[in-house]
């Protein structure tokens, strides 16, 4: 039987997986990053998807796509709320959003069929054969026809997809979760720009989503802005100048506000740097991690929130729950994992890299379906 892939379909990155001789594999692509940013853009030579339309997204925003898994299955009367997110422009046909792209216009599948694309042809050169069926994640909150459209375009990319399954089920299967037969499990899965928490029970290998919450426009991207009106603030007090003017520079604070919440998960204290505009100088400060956990604690207990309505929605409390699982790049902060223990009572699974387990979690389950795992039977 030929080789099937497990893909992670994410709304900023995207991941392709296979098992290694039973062990599940995220697949790299160029300077071994495993990431390909979830992003299409129309440039002068045609389109491009993943890290090189990313660079467009600041320059190009009217015709670089991201974030397109949140139009998947969905009309345009939908998504109103979104629109004032999105720099590009959308329409509707038949019921269906369409994304205008210079003279063209592309439905989210076609979108998403070309970062799956991008993905296959990934996995076809790492693993030197043709690649022509994959397990596919979703969260566990889509509906049937946000679950088709994905399937949808992973036959415009040429792939048979051989099984849609819950991102909080693969990272469950990612830590072998399965192998423990019941149990009631949490999966916490803060990225770049959503929250979801999914409380699932597992009964005889059978995963049943109890109930879902989140919100769909709270993660790590809210850390960076307040860490940057911080550094606004301090430019302003100390150079006399209003930074916000110049859009490039405004783009280099935020990056810089990124990299030092993520270096201030492995240290306790950073230094930030940045050029100033026009040679006014140089802005420089010390960020220490008590600071960024006093910035970004109201916006971490914001996810609790949902957390408690899930709970109330499966009709359990904090200490019956079994597992604690974290999914997403935010969930890398110390003060989230802190936070999440304290609510749940127990340790959360967090050795997998957090970026990687749901697509590892889709080789998991993709191996499973081409026999591999022989012993078992899961549904989800
Ligand atoms: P995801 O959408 O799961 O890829 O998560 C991306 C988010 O994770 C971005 O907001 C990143 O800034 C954030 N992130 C990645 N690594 C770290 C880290 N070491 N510490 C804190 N946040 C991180």
């Amino acid at each position: 039987m030929s080789r099937i892939v497990g893909i992670d379909l994410g709304t900023t990155n995207s991941l392709v997986a296979y098992m290694d001789h039973g062990t599940p594999r995220v697949i790299a692509g160029r300077h071994e990053r495993t990431m390909v940013p979830s992003v299409v853009a129309l440039t002068d030579n045609g389109l491009i998807v993943g890290d090189p339309a990313k660079e467009h997204l600041t320059r190009h925003p009217e015709r670089t796509v991201y974030s397109v898994k949140r139009f998947m299955g969905k009309g345009l009367a939908d998504v109103q709320d979104e629109l004032a997110y999105f720099p590009y422009t959308l329409t509707e046909k038949g019921g269906v959003i369409r994304i205008q792209l210079g003279e063209k216009s592309y439905s989210p599948p076609q979108i998403s069929a070309m970062i799956l694309k991008e993905l296959k042809l990934r996995a076809e050169a790492a693993l030197g054969e043709s690649i022509t069926k994959a397990v596919i994640t979703v969260p566990a909150y889509f509906n049937d026809s946000q679950r088709q459209a994905t399937k949808d375009a992973g036959m415009i990319a040429g792939l048979e997809v051989l099984r849609i399954i819950n991102e909080p089920t693969a990272a469950s299967l990612a830590y072998g979760l399965q192998e423990k037969t019941q149990g009631t499990i949490a999966v916490y899965d803060l990225g770049g720009g959503t929250f979801d928490i999914s409380i699932l029970k597992l009964k005889n290998g059978i995963f049943e989503v109890l109930a879902t919450n989140g919100d769909t426009h709270l993660g790590g991207d809210d850390f960076d802005r307040v860490i940057a009106d911080l550094f606004l603030a301090d430019i302003h007090a100390q150079h006399g100048l209003a930074l916000a003017a110049y859009p490039d520079h405004m783009q280099a604070l935020r990056l810089e506000a990124e990299r030092a919440k993520m270096r201030l998960s492995d240290e306790t204290r950073t230094t930030v740097q940045l050029d100033l505009p026009e040679g006014t100088g140089r802005f420089m400060r010390e960020l220490t991690r008590e600071q960024l956990e006093s910035l970004c604690l109201p916006l971490v207990e914001r996810t609790l929130g949902p957390c408690r309505q899930a709970l109330k929605d499966a009709g359990l409390a904090p200490h019956e729950i079994d597992e604690v699982v974290l999914v997403g790049g935010s969930t890398r902060m110390p003060l989230v994992r802190q936070r999440v223990h304290a609510l749940f009572g127990k340790q959360p699974h967090c050795n997998l890299n957090p970026d990687e387990v749901v697509a590892l979690g889709a080789a998991v389950q993709a191996d499973i379906l081409s026999g591999g795992t022989t012993d078992m039977l899961l549904l989800d």
